[in-house]
């Protein structure tokens, strides 16, 4: 089998694929990896270091005709798919249950492709997840953002020249991107508080030193996967305005929460921005689902009455050296599914293996996106 690594757009500074895995997907049953031209090279990763772990470097037509298995992080568009041929294997993360139109041309060009956000959210799943690799590049760089972003110092300093109060954040989500940004703020001295809707989420914000706001009546499911659902309106209200009260006193509010599949929950009312201290920063990493702020732009930096309000939502390009490591070593991990004694074989009686497939034989295979298509 022969893996080729696909260049991103220019847009995205990551890249599938990081040399150091090069050695363990030849001990799998890769016979060749091929590079395309500069592929790594916005990450920190000249060829050099693909060529000196035996990887070959070649031009895109190349690796469209001799790849067996091709990866790269977004998906190609229809000009590109175009001059692959049926039987081709894709991975990447490429968004499907909101981006639908993606699947598409990719049943359409006969090619077997895979997801990684569709992976199921279960122990054995864990070493090839992608969101959560990528969640935690964000929530971390989003606190490093905040910080740079605010006017005043994060942790609290007693000098000659007075004392200055550490700064407040407030964590709206607490999942993996959200744990993360407690941790960071931790770190930097802030004073921290986060709420969720999941129960679970409680005791993970209290166990890195943060405290957790209640809102009482929040719905779950345990059919959802260890996923937040939509809450009733009567929560809704409750929580903007749990979420107005200490948003009046907070520096910082950092937006990570989520549902899959649909448009992010709306809990950061325009009213809320309004009330809040001028300087204040908020960063929403929902922002391309809809942002759980209301006055967010996806890939804007805004200021509204004075608070600077950051839409971003592809953070980890911002860290992409660490960020790419992470996605490789998942990818690696995933591959390990489809090698047997060196043999490649995509079996679909594997969990994983059916529940990411989005294109195979001209048909989606995930039952979770099939039923997003309302295809049967
Ligand atoms: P996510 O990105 O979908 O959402 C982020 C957070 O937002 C979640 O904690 C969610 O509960 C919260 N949220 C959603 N709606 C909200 C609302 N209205 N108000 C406040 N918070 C809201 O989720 P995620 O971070 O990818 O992970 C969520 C869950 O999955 C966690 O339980 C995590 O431990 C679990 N997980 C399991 C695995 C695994 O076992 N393989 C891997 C990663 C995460």
């Amino acid at each position: 089998m022969v893996l080729g690594i696909l260049k991103e757009d220019n847009s995205e500074n990551r890249v599938s694929i990081t040399p150091d895995t090069l050695a363990a997907l030849m001990k799998l049953g890769i016979k060749a990896v091929l590079l395309e031209k500069g592929a790594g090279v916005q990450a920190g990763l000249p060829d050099e270091m693909y060529t000196s772990q035996g990887a070959q470097v070649a031009n895109l037509a190349e690796l469209q005709q001799k790849a067996n298995i091709l990866t790269r992080i977004h998906a190609l568009n229809g000009e590109q798919l175009k001059h692959l041929s049926k039987g081709q294997v894709l991975i990447g993360q490429y968004n499907p249950l909101m981006d639908k139109d993606v699947v598409k041309p990719l049943n359409d060009a006969g090619l077997s492709a895979f997801s990684l956000d569709l992976l199921p959210r279960t122990t054995r799943a864990q070493a090839m997840d992608v969101l959560s690799s990528m969640a935690t590049v964000a929530g971390y760089k989003a606190v490093l953002l905040a910080a740079t972003h605010l006017p005043s110092f994060f942790p609290m300093f007693m000098t000659a020249a007075g004392t200055i109060k550490p700064a407040k954040v407030l964590i709206i989500g607490a999942g993996v991107a959200g744990l993360q940004a407690i941790a960071t703020a931790k770190r930097l001295g802030a004073v921290v508080e986060a709420f969720d809707v999941r129960t679970a989420a409680k005791e993970e914000v209290l166990s890195l030193g943060a405290k957790f706001v209640e809102v009482e009546g929040a719905q779950e499911s345990a059919a959802a996967g260890g996923y937040a659902i939509e809450q009733t309106e009567e929560y809704k209200q409750k929580q903007a305005q749990a979420v107005h009260d200490h948003a009046l006193q907070a520096d910082v509010i950092i937006c990570t929460a989520q549902i899959p599949g649909r448009r992010a929950p709306l809990i950061v009312q325009k009213q809320t921005v309004e009330a809040m201290k001028p300087g204040a920063v908020i960063i929403d990493l929902a922002a391309s689902t809809g942002g759980n702020c209301a006055v967010t732009e996806d890939g804007k930096t805004i200021y509204y009455h004075g608070v600077c309000v950051i839409g971003e939502s592809n953070l980890p390009s911002t860290l992409p050296r660490d960020a790419s490591a992470m996605f490789s070593k998942n990818i690696l991990n995933f591959l390990k599914l489809f090698f047997v004694k060196g043999e490649f074989k995509l079996n679909f009686e594997d969990d994983i293996v059916a529940a990411t497939c989005i294109a195979h034989e001209g048909q989606v295979i995930s039952e979770r996106l099939k039923a997003a298509l309302q295809v049967h």
